[in-house]
């Protein structure tokens, strides 16, 4: 009987080590829940450490350890602040105009509630214009191999693999990722080039790169998102850009990136007829109705952008 018990216990410490062990056995593998996306997936594919992971988890033993064991002493998860309390943002494209707003639209690769929709804010002036960092921060991630970043959920092994097979990464846009510093991170998608690496700290309105249409883009604009690792919403990805990528099935809801940036005079571009300006946003909102024509995101693609 005493042997019985020591054995069970063994059983339990042996148990407790191996899931201890787990995330580093699993490598890229990616936790799931609502601390595995604060965690935000570790880099599988650039084996960078990122600067704000490790912070972002929040709790020395990860994932496991805070979704397993009671809150003994451990601090709580951080949640993500509430747009409306973020400050210090500038336009990162001062003089372009929205081409592709934030919310559901046809041609995008998310979904939010069964609907398609475009997760960040399209903005364009003319090709190689200098895009500058919309917010204060940390630059996490600078090229093409910046998933591990984005806040997917779920392993990204399998599109890795695929693009290693494959040789696709030429394919996908040239993005920055920076850390804002506020509990939220700033995409920056489609550059021609970069001017900024990674561990760089930046100022808001310092220049980061020339604007582009790298990846699937219908012409040169930048593609600004917006997330909070902590936040624990999320956004689809449709199924077919699933299967065909390999790509998770969510990724962290993102917020409209409106919601953060300062208002500014409307568009030099005169609205065509029968434009009327939102009553609600207080934001120019002529160019909200353009079609999808040039600068904005092309077509499904499985894209960051
Ligand atoms: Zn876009």
């Amino acid at each position: 009987m005493r042997r019985h018990i020591v054995l069970t216990g063994l059983g339990v410490l042996i148990a407790a080590g191996a899931l201890a062990a787990t995330p580093s056995l699993l490598g890229s593998t990616a936790p799931v829940g609502a601390v595995a996306r604060a965690t935000a997936t570790p880099g599988a594919d650039t084996g960078q450490p990122s600067p704000s992971d490790s912070r972002a988890a929040g709790l020395p033993g990860g994932a496991l350890s805070a979704v397993t064991l009671p809150a003994h002493g451990r601090q709580p998860a951080p949640t993500a602040p509430a747009p409306s309390t973020l400050t210090g943002y500038v336009w990162p494209l001062p003089n372009g105009r929205i081409t592709n707003a934030f919310g559901p639209n046809y041609y995008s690769d998310n979904t939010v509630d069964g609907v398609r929709f475009h997760d960040g804010l399209d903005i364009a002036t003319f090709c190689g214009d200098r895009i500058v960092a919309a917010h204060s921060g940390v630059v996490l991630a600078v090229g093409r191999k910046v998933d591990p970043w984005m806040g997917w959920i779920g392993s990204l092994a399998p599109s890795v693999a695929r693009r290693d097979k494959y040789s696709l990464w030429g394919e996908l846009p040239i993005v920055i990722v920076i850390d804002d510093g506020n509990g939220y991170r700033s995409i920056y998608a489609h550059f021609s080039k970069t001017a900024v690496t990674a561990g760089q700290t930046v100022t808001a309105g310092q220049f980061i790169g020339w604007e582009g249409r790298t990846g699937y883009a219908t012409g040169c604009h930048l593609h600004y998102g917006l997330f909070s690792p902590y936040d624990t919403d999320r956004f689809g990805l449709r199924a077919d850009v699933v299967k065909r990528t390999k790509l998770p099935a969510w990724e962290i809801a993102r917020i409209n990136p409106i919601l953060v940036l300062p208002p500014r005079p409307a568009p030099r571009a005169a609205p065509s007829p029968g434009a009327s300006p939102s009553p609600s946003s207080g934001q120019p909102s002529g160019s909200r109705g353009d079609p999808l024509v040039a600068a904005a995101d092309q077509r499904p693609g499985g894209q960051p952008a």
